[in-house]
């Protein structure tokens, strides 16, 4: 399949949060290596919500210099639900969704599922999946480097290492359901051969 065709059925929107602002306030250049996976664990926000919170700076988190927010505000690369994708920040830029100053922000782009009431989560993981083998093969990140939340430890935080997503986890660790997802990723990818 052209990679088009997929980004058409992923219905990517851009909808950036201004350079210089809120969660952008600080740049801090990125070669993507990593994919984190994540859900919002919030029941009431679809995708559009979410970045309009983001270009408003309404998701602050506590600056700690030992070990926490780096700039006091949270940011990622897109969120999806049921219904597009919404890209809130480039790929060659740093986000903080995942461990502070560690790896998982300083090298991967972050993905955050919606969970809203009323909304169809497999809809929302199939097309999750398909924007991850998008940006794989964009970045030449292979899938071993597609990895949960749950992956990056967050130092000074109990537990340290999250259950996120929670639904694509086992009793808050990888199994089977996240090889599911992987698989789907997997397929997604081969496609685009
Ligand atoms: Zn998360």
């Amino acid at each position: 399949m052209p990679m088009s065709r997929m980004y058409r059925e992923v219905h990517l929107r851009p909808d950036m949060v201004p350079r210089g602002t809120h969660g952008r306030k600080v740049y801090r250049s990125m070669r993507p290596r990593y994919i984190t996976i994540h859900s919002t664990q919030n029941y009431t926000a679809n995708a559009a919500q979410h970045s309009l919170a983001l270009k408003h700076g309404a998701l602050r988190s506590p600056k700690n210099p030992h070990g926490g927010n780096r700039i006091g505000y949270l940011i990622w690369h897109f969120t999806v639900d049921d219904h597009e994708a919404i890209q809130h920040m480039p790929t060659t830029e740093q986000g903080e969704h995942a461990d502070f100053a560690g790896p998982g922000n300083r090298l991967s782009i972050g993905i955050e599922m919606c969970e809203n009431r009323g909304s169809n989560l497999n809809a929302t993981i199939e097309r999750t999946a398909k924007l991850t083998a998008i940006l794989m093969k964009k970045n030449g990140i292979p899938l071993c480097n597609v990895v949960p939340h749950y992956h990056w430890p967050r130092h000074g935080k109990h537990p340290p290492n999250k259950n996120c997503p929670h639904f694509l986890l086992d009793h808050g660790r990888p199994g089977s359901k996240w090889r599911w997802f992987q698989g789907k990723v997997n397929y997604y990818y081969r496609q685009l051969q």
